[in-house]
């Protein structure tokens, strides 16, 4: 079924709480109702706005706004050990976590909490805690509006890396994700190396499924700022990755710098302790600020504009430029 509304408020529908609106917006189930919206011609400027975590609008949005809100999960097959799933594009992220854990099935525990829906998934391959999405993903629903034909792609034609895939770059524009297929086991696979979990979990009373999760809800809960009381987007800059040579050069300077080895030789820095280390961690300017427990997060303080974000965002990468010599580029999708 399809809700449409015109010139809509997008204040409640993008975690950054700015105020900006759209011309028209419409909810919507399933690729019926998409074949009826897109077969009334295709529309000048189109996008999806799911959940609106991971976007900062910078003004109204002059086009169309698809929001999809069909939040079926359901049970694909199960060998007794492998288990597949189907999740639609509107169901939310963390109750499909919720789901698999409350079923034994191993798998997305660590990606906890992570706002958003279920479509938006495989778009930046969401990750967290040592984990991506791409690791459970086995294939992705969409529909293509320029054909109105359903189309599937296998995980390995997905293009996934470190937040990006193929909906990004070749589809971005082209394509409306309608779910997802994933595939859990039973057997416990914990993925414990990283951070805090597996202290976290112990203090729960074990490596468990449920403690797993648990620990992670209580670290993210811990670090970062709950977008209901303080409008921010997560991580608003990825890590960057640098050559090897300048890691050389940076770790002789800093030799606590954390650094970790990505694909092709070249290193993986992090993008929050370089903006903490150039003095920016709890910096504000005005109505805006970087969060005083984690220096990648941009935070709304109070009524501010996408525009002063984007301010913030531009000094906090130009004097991490100039401290370090490294671009960091924005993670959130800026409109
Ligand atoms: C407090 C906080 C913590 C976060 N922590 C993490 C984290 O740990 N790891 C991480 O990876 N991310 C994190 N994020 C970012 C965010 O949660 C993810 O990017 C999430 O997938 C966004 O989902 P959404 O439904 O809100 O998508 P939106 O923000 O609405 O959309 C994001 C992008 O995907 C596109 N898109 C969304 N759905 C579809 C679809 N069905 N078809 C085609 N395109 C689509 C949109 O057009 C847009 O370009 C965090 C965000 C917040 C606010």
């Amino acid at each position: 079924m399809i809700r449409e509304f015109q010139h809509i408020s997008l204040r409640g529908r993008n975690s950054f709480g700015v105020e900006q609106w759209a011309a028209r917006l419409v909810e919507f189930e399933n690729t019926d109702d998409l074949r009826t919206i897109f077969a009334a011609g295709l529309p000048e400027r189109w996008m999806v706005l799911s959940g609106g975590n991971n976007v900062l609008f910078t003004c109204d949005y002059e086009g169309l706004l698809l929001t999809p809100v069909s939040q079926r999960i359901e049970l694909l097959a199960d060998d007794g050990e492998t288990v597949r799933i189907h999740a639609d594009a509107g169901a939310e992220w963390d109750d499909l976590v919720e789901w698999a854990v409350c079923r034994g099935l191993w798998g997305l525990e660590n990606l906890s909490l992570i706002p958003g829906k279920a479509g938006a998934a495989p778009v930046q391959n969401i990750g967290a805690y040592g984990c991506e999405a791409a690791d459970a993903i086995e294939r992705v629903h969409f529909f293509r509006v320029a054909t109105l034909t359903e189309e599937t792609l296998d995980a390995g034609q997905c293009g996934f890396g470190y937040r990006e895939s193929v909906f990004k770059h070749a589809l971005k524009g082209q394509v409306v994700i309608t779910g997802i297929d994933l595939c859990l086991h039973r057997t416990p696979r914990p993925r414990l190396g990283y951070g805090d979990v597996e202290r976290e979990a112990a203090a729960r009373g074990g490596v468990t499924l449920r403690n797993i999760r648990e620990a992670v809800c209580a670290i993210r809960r811990a670090k970062l700022p709950d977008p209901a009381v303080t409008g921010n987007a997560g991580s608003f800059f990825k890590n960057p990755v640098v050559e090897a040579a300048v890691a050389e050069r940076l770790l002789r300077e800093y030799p606590d710098m954390p650094h970790y080895p990505a694909p092709g030789g070249r290193v993986k820095l992090a993008a929050g302790w370089l903006i903490d280390r150039a003095g920016l961690k709890g910096h504000r300017a005005g109505r805006v600020g970087v969060h005083d427990r984690q220096a990648l997060v941009l935070v709304n303080l109070g009524g501010a504009s996408g525009a002063e974000v984007i301010a913030l965002a531009r000094n906090v990468q130009e004097r991490v430029r100039e401290r370090f010599g490294v671009e960091i580029d924005t993670e959130v999708n800026i409109l």
